[in-house]
């Protein structure tokens, strides 16, 4: 990797803070304003937000949020902000995301309390659905003032969900290995997610109360975002994207899909990714390594569990190809790409 590179951190403050959830927010919002603030959290994460927001003095709650952010729902949102001062988001990464969509023309500031390892509150990347098309872009302005993270929050994340969450977040350091803007420092810090998410998430499947399992993955997930955030979007990511956006499937399950298939397709010919996911793997074999986390956890196998049709896969091709990166270690085609989808389509082993 070429050691002649500049590293953006983000500016952005941290806090992992067990049980002092409610305390930070206060902290962090009273630096922000001394306004009102409007509260966005989903209706499933209601009593998440009725938990965190106690102390903070002038509230108004919005709940509609939306999967992907449909444009429509974040032009309401953004009408309901007006007068507002600062968002506080609580909730998964729609949440923050349709915050994201406010902060992006109105300029408010964010205050993030993750509630799933989706990551996206350490990212300056917002999205955007309209059309069946999901449009994602950089702007510093939707990355969150502050984060504040309690495992405590995650223990309600269903099995599942959490697993593929921590999926997504696997997808984001595996993917940056070889996206864009990758230098040592995301690779470094990659490898350390990679660690941390592989030493959480099966502590998480297998008592999804042990809060130490999932503070191991919540770490790993914010490593996961801050890598992403830097290095860009990989192969894998806007395969992820055009799948999401244009079928609607669900996110997190489509990353935790996909993932096995990507790194088959690079590892060969990025030989120095390879050898580091796999060190964070702890194995000689970076796909091994994966498939070996991938079975301990029973994770998503096939694109088709999740409402996708066979029919659908071609129409993806093209799109797939357009976003790619043009420096993906293994030069893309038409047929690689269709093969790969039918595989993990179906749930194949990668080739
Ligand atoms: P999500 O936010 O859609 O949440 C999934 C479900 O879990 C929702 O019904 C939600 O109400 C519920 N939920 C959330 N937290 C819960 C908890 N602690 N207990 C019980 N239920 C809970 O799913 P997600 O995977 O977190 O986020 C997916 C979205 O985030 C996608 O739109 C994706 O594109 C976006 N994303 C963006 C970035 C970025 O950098 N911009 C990064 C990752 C993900």
């Amino acid at each position: 990797m070429d050691r002649s590179f500049t590293h953006e951190w983000p500016a952005q403050r941290v806090h992992f803070a067990p049980g002092a959830v409610a305390a930070r927010l206060a902290e962090e919002v009273e630096r922000l304003c001394a306004g009102p603030v409007m509260v966005i959290a989903g209706a499933g994460e209601r009593e998440l937000a009725d938990r965190v927001v106690g102390q903070l003095p002038d509230v108004t709650r919005y709940e509609d949020v939306v999967m992907h952010v449909p444009a429509d729902v974040a032009e309401r949102a953004r009408a309901a902000a007006a007068g507002a001062e600062a968002l506080v988001s609580v909730g998964g990464g729609s949440t923050t995301g349709l915050a994201k969509a406010v902060a992006l023309t109105t300029g408010l500031p964010i205050v993030a309390v993750p509630t799933t390892y989706a990551g996206s509150e350490a990212t300056s990347v917002w999205g955007l659905t309209e059309n069946a098309r999901k449009t994602t872009g950089s702007d510093p302005r939707v990355l969150p003032r502050a984060v504040i993270y309690d495992a405590e929050l995650t223990r309600s994340l269903p099995t599942d969900l959490s697993m593929a969450s921590g999926l997504n977040a696997l997808a984001h350091c595996v993917d940056s290995m070889w996206a864009p803007s990758v230098d040592p420092i995301d690779a470094a810090l990659a490898t350390e997610g990679i660690r941390a998410l592989q030493d959480g998430l099966p502590r998480v499947v297998d008592d999804p109360t042990d809060l130490e399992g999932r503070q191991a993955t919540l770490y790993g997930a914010y490593l996961s975002a801050v890598v992403f955030s830097s290095a860009g979007s990989g192969l894998h990511h806007k395969i992820c994207h055009v799948l999401g956006g244009t079928f609607n499937l669900p996110h997190a399950q489509t990353h935790a899909v996909v993932l096995p298939y990507v790194l088959a397709l690079n590892a060969p010919n990025a030989p120095g990714a390879a050898a580091r996911i796999g060190r964070g793997f702890g194995s000689e074999d970076a796909l091994v390594g994966l498939q070996r986390l991938r079975a301990r956890l029973d994770a998503p196998r096939a694109l088709r569990d999740y409402g996708l049709k066979e029919s659908d896969l071609a129409s993806a091709v093209g799109p797939i190809l357009a976003a790619a990166p043009a420096d993906n270690p293994t030069p893309l085609t038409p047929d690689l790409i269709a093969d790969l989808l039918r595989d993990a389509w179906r749930g194949a082993d990668p080739r």
